[in-house]
Parts: C-alpha cells; sequence; structure tokens
C-alpha cells in the first residue's frame, strides 16, 4: 500500500517561501547552527494543542530552547522499567547530555487533555478507561492530581485547577529522576512552572513552596 503521498501544495508553497526568504537571509546563522550543534539553555514541556507557541511567546530563535510535547504537558514519575519512554527520554537527554540550565513545564488553558481527563475521573468517558486507550492510559499520571483538586474546586473552577494541577505534578515528577534531583540541588538546573491563559496571553508563574501561580 502506498501511504506517503506528496505534500500538499499549501505546504510547499509556504516551505519555498520561508527557504526564499527567513532561510536565505539568514544562510550563515543556519550554517553555523548546523556546524557548532545544539546548546539550547532550556528545555520547554508543553502540550501538543496547536495554539500553545512556545517560541512564538518568548520570542525564541532556533536552537535555543529544546521542546518536548505531549498530551497535557505531563511528566511520568521515574520509571526505569525497560519500556518505551518519550518523555523521559527527552529529558534524560536534554539533562544529561546538553546540560540545559532550565526546564520549563508550559500548562495552558482549555487544554483538551485536561478535559478528557475529568471526564474520565468523573465517570463520563468509558472509552478512555480502556486498556487500549493511550490518552486514558496517559492521563493516569494526573488521577492523584484530580483527586487532590477536586475536594477543593466546584465544577467552574475545576478545569483550570487541575491544568495547573499538572503541571505542579510535573515538576515533582521531574524530581523524581535521580538525574534532575541532583542538578537541582548542586545549582546547575532550575525548574519552572507556568500556566498560560491563551484567549487572554496571560502568563501565570508556579511558587512550589505555596502551590499558587501568580501573573508575570
Ligand atoms: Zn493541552
Amino acid at each position: 500500500m502506498s501511504y506517503a503521498k506528496p505534500l500538499p501544495s499549501y505546504l510547499v508553497q509556504r516551505y519555498h517561501g520561508w527557504k526564499a526568504t527567513t532561510h536565505s537571509e539568514n544562510r550563515a546563522w543556519y550554517k553555523r547552527l548546523a556546524n557548532e550543534g545544539q546548546r539550547p539553555r532550556a528545555m520547554v514541556i508543553s502540550c501538543c494543542d496547536s495554539r500553545v507557541h512556545v517560541t512564538s511567546i518568548f520570542g525564541a530563535d532556533q536552537g535555543e530552547f529544546f521542546i518536548h510535547r505531549n498530551i497535557a504537558n505531563l511528566v511520568p514519575a521515574y520509571a526505569p522499567d525497560g519500556d518505551h519512554h518519550g518523555t523521559s527520554a527527552a529529558i534524560e537527554y536534554a539533562v544529561t547530555a546538553l546540560k540545559v540550565a532550565h526546564i520549563i513545564v508550559l500548562g495552558h488553558s482549555n487544554c483538551g487533555g485536561i478535559q478528557g481527563c475529568l471526564d474520565m475521573c468523573t465517570g463520563n468517558a468509558p472509552e478512555l478507561e480502556k486498556s487500549s486507550s493511550f490518552v486514558g492510559r496517559w492521563m493516569d499520571i494526573l488521577r492523584p492530581g484530580y483527586e487532590r483538586v477536586s475536594q477543593e474546586n466546584d465544577a467552574a473552577s475545576l478545569p483550570t485547577a487541575l491544568e495547573k494541577e499538572a503541571v505542579v505534578v510535573s515538576l515533582e515528577n521531574l524530581m523524581s529522576f535521580p538525574f534532575i534531583e541532583e542538578a537541582v540541588t548542586s545549582g546547575e538546573l532550575t525548574l519552572h512552572g507556568l500556566w498560560t491563559e491563551i484567549g487572554e496571553g496571560t502568563l501565570e508563574c508556579l511558587d512550589s513552596n505555596t502551590r499558587e501561580f501568580s501573573p508575570l
């Protein structure tokens, strides 16, 4: 079966536009990036959601951020069990090989993954409870977080509270990786939790002592 087809023409056109302008005007910069390798200062873990535009928010160039995206910007706990762990692999490479100075976990408003977790935990999404649901089993990471925030929030505030809890849980799970705990303790690495409101463009930063987020 032939499954790999030519790219849609709108993407081909956009690519040629980029090559003729952005790339050709900065040819030396791209050559240098290619020859010298990457030295990103920060790793960003964000949601796959197409509205979360990390490089745009921070005005970042190529080479500045090592970015990993997954459903609901979650980090699983350290689990060296020989299984396939894409997020943990990205984290290991960023910290032990690239030696990034910062890891930023960026949550966001109106997150479909978080809504799915809420639906699952409230019994409204039986399809997510199936062992064959990759999304459901991934969102299991946040079940303990749901138990915590569901007791302190009403239906209206719960989605935002769980989006922020996902950031807190991810930072706690990051600290369960021995090489991260070591790098944080020695001061070589700092962790940061952020949450962005897509419509307003606001960005809030987590204080891990109070578990509160405040606007930047
Ligand atoms: Zn999301």
